[in-house]
């Protein structure tokens, strides 16, 4: 039988999708955000415009609900993350510690918490071909500034929760997802979406601009992949930190040169080395994920991109017509 489930951050990218998932598997979910989905109507049975930084919308948004998908966040790539710190710190603060409260105080049954790869020490993450990253890595702390020390902190939030009130917390840790109906443009956007956002606006034989010297590594999940493991590990009875993501770890260039690959152009690179390029090296460990659900992220970066490409085309494409 269905259950009564809220998504926040329903109108962004993976809640979105995690929305049409949970419908289509016989749900009723309500959806709030502070914006409507961008790029196709909601799925939701109801959706709700609100803020979440404000305690009171929290408590109106779990009413009757028995699981929380708590996605609302402020958020962005590299770029975005980097020059926001104050302001990504306190909004997503303040979102997660009104969610937590509220969700406790309704009794709901699951709590899942969006963390972050971005929690991991940068002193971990200085070479590319680094070790992959283990949950127990986490520690001594030396997250990213601003978005990871607000995510690690709400990891122990929900590890408090669930000791002090019982409350039956779940927490991933996503690296890097990608696909269909995510931000490609405006500043806010992640490196494989600017990639085929630039690869589909450019023309056989012109130079694309990299950030960093594309040589820096990282793995990339497609949204579906991260829609299951969200639901899988939310039914589990697993309350840590765990990794969700793929551990098939890529340069940047490689990134480019497989999605200049699917676009059929040929195209050069120019590295720009003053753009922010976060760490040097990142990879997901899963052997915890593997242990927890006996499953982990299966669909390969290569038809993963392919259909991201094929949708960010379309819409530049629309969008300059
Ligand atoms: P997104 O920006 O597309 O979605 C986040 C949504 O939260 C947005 O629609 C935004 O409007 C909403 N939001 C922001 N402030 C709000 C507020 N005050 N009240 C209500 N809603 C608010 O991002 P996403 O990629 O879908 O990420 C979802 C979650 O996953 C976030 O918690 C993010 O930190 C986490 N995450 C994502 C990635 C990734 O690669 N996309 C990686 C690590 C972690």
């Amino acid at each position: 039988m269905g259950q009564n489930i809220l998504v926040t951050g329903a109108g962004g990218f993976i809640g979105h999708h995690l929305v049409k998932y949970l419908v289509n598997t016989g749900n009723r979910v309500r959806g709030v955000d502070i914006k409507e989905p961008e790029f196709e109507a909601t799925d939701a049975d109801e959706f709700v415009l609100a803020d979440l930084r404000l305690k009171e919308n929290c408590v109106d948004a779990v009413r009757d609900i028995d699981v929380v998908y708590n996605l609302a966040a402020d958020m962005g790539g590299i770029g975005f993350i980097s020059e926001n710190h104050a302001s990504i710190a306190t909004n997503n603060v303040l979102i997660n510690t009104h969610m937590l409260q509220a969700s406790q105080e309704a009794e709901v049954k699951r709590f899942f918490y969006s963390s972050s790869a971005c929690i991991y020490p940068g002193y971990k993450q200085e070479e590319t071909d680094l070790t992959p990253l283990k949950e127990s890595d986490a520690y001594p702390a030396d997250p990213e500034e601003g978005y990871g020390w607000e995510k690690l902190y709400t990891e122990k939030l929900c590890q408090y929760y669930h000791d002090d009130f019982g409350l039956e917390t779940r927490v991933a840790r996503f690296h890097n997802v990608y696909g269909p109906l995510g931000t490609y443009d405006g500043g806010r956007e992640k490196a494989p979406a600017a990639i085929c956002r630039k690869l589909a606006m450019a023309q056989d034989g012109d130079e694309i601009e990299v950030w960093g010297d594309g040589q820096q590594t990282r793995s990339f999940m497609f949204i579906d992949d991260c829609v299951d493991g969200i639901v899988q590990l939310t039914e589990s009875s697993h309350s840590d930190p765990v990794n969700l993501g793929s551990d098939v770890m890529v340069t940047v260039d490689e990134l480019v040169d497989l999605v200049a690959e699917i676009s059929g152009k040929s195209i050069t690179k120019r590295h720009d080395l003053t753009k922010p390029q976060g760490v040097r090296g990142r990879n997901s460990d899963n052997d915890v994920l593997r242990q927890v659900l006996g499953w982990e992220p299966g669909t390969s970066l290569t038809d993963g991109l392919a259909v991201t490409y094929r949708w960010i085309e379309q819409q530049v494409t629309t969008s300059v017509r």
